[in-house]
């Protein structure tokens, strides 16, 4: 089920089956002057980004894949089958009824196997530059990119990634970006569009202590650069041989993300925890690599503390324990905090609807009917 069975260039959407990755389709729709931008890094399936409700580097620009999401075809736990948005359905918008295909987005495939997913796509914009900016501190960095989004720059990524996570970087990918918090930006439009708004958020970030920007303007040396950006998880690895790590993905509003990232890191410094942050900060959500040595229980125990310590205030500023990789079955205990019991109530009764034998993925999102 390798498909692209529907492909609609001039209405911007396409149809894939679960065995179309992400780089898969970008490579088709390349030749069209088309992309689908959400990229979490890994070229995961298109149907695996619906089911857990991806976003990654693009989504402060063009959404998560709740929003990129047009309609679902599903098989449902007793072999029946549906679209979520109605058969072959596709428009931009619909009002009718409930939002059955959300419902289906980021269901982490306790509810249905997703055996189709209609996208939208875009045109590939004329012009995109990347630039790297270091800071003296992480808030300044953070506060970069609240002012940014507050000015309304329609920036396409605005990542963040503190000197741990830039020192591994270094090392592993043989560069010499500066070993301080650093935010990776990319712009997209047309030529004077893409000048004007790096003129502008290069001001911001002077005004706030930040470096020269460095640009990328070739393919070539964005596509590196946002490699060594991607491949961080790998490189964390890496750097710390036989080692593992839990890897956190909390989100908050905008205007509480300095804050808790400066908490986190004094916390993981205290700790004696290896943890390089970084994150999608464009979105208020950031990540931490917690590494641990899987012979030492007691590195593991203090690497879960910090997780659990780090989803706590999230919620405890009107956040969410994930902001894209989900709950799976590491963070159930969140989820009822989350959602409060009459919420996991509803989850678990539209469970029991549609999968009254609990087949599909038990012991996922919650524990038990
Ligand atoms: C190095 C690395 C970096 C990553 N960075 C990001 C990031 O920045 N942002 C982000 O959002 N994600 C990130 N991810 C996670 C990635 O987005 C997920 O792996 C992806 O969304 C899931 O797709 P998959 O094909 O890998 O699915 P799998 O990992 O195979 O499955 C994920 C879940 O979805 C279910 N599922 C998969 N396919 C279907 C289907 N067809 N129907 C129903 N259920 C299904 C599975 O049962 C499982 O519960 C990263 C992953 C890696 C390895």
């Amino acid at each position: 089920m390798d498909q692209i069975v529907d492909f609609n260039p001039e209405d911007f959407d396409v149809t894939v089956q679960p065995g179309v990755t992400r780089k898969g389709l970008n490579h088709f729709l390349k030749d069209h002057g088309l992309w689908f931008p959400v990229d979490p890094g890994a070229d995961a399936s298109l149907c695996g980004m619906t089911a857990t409700s991806a976003s990654g580097t693009n989504a402060v620009r063009y959404g998560t894949m709740r929003e990129n999401v047009l309609n679902t075809e599903i098989v449902l736990a007793d072999g029946r089958i549906f679209c979520t948005a109605g058969n072959g359905r596709r428009s931009k918008k619909s009002s009718a009824g409930f939002n059955l295909t959300n419902l289906f987005v980021g269901s982490e495939g306790s509810l249905g196997f997703i055996t189709k997913t209609t996208l939208k796509i875009y045109g590939i914009p004329e012009m995109m530059v990347s630039a790297v900016c270091a800071f003296p501190t992480v808030k300044a960095a953070v506060d970069v990119c609240v002012q940014v989004l507050q000015s309304n720059i329609p920036i396409a990524r605005i990542e963040l990634m503190d000197d741990v996570a830039m020192e591994m970087c270094n090392n592993h990918n043989k560069l010499d970006y500066e070993v301080a918090p650093t935010l990776f930006l990319e712009f997209h439009g047309t030529e004077e569009s893409v000048k004007s708004q790096a003129k502008f958020a290069a001001e911001i970030a002077d005004y706030n202590g930040g470096s020269q920007f460095r640009w990328a303007y070739e393919t070539e040396e964005r596509n590196r650069l946002w490699k060594a950006r991607h491949d961080i998880y790998w490189t964390v690895l890496q750097s710390n041989p036989g080692c593992r790590a839990i890897v956190t993905d909390v989100c908050v509003p905008i205007t509480c993300l300095p804050d808790l990232i400066a908490q986190t890191k004094s916390d993981i410094q205290q700790s004696g925890i290896i943890g390089p942050c970084l994150g999608h900060v464009g979105d208020g959500n950031f990540h931490t690599f917690l590494v641990f040595n899987p012979n030492k229980p007691e590195e593991f125990k203090k690497a879960e503390n910090l997780a659990s310590r780090m989803a706590n205030r999230a919620l405890d500023l009107n956040g969410t324990c994930t902001g894209e990789h989900g709950i799976g079955i590491g963070k159930m205990a969140y989820l009822e905090k989350e959602m409060g019991p009459l919420g996991i109530e509803i989850m678990k009764s539209i469970k029991r609807t549609l999968d009254p034998h609990w087949l599909m993925n038990p012991g996922k999102i919650f524990s038990s009917a």
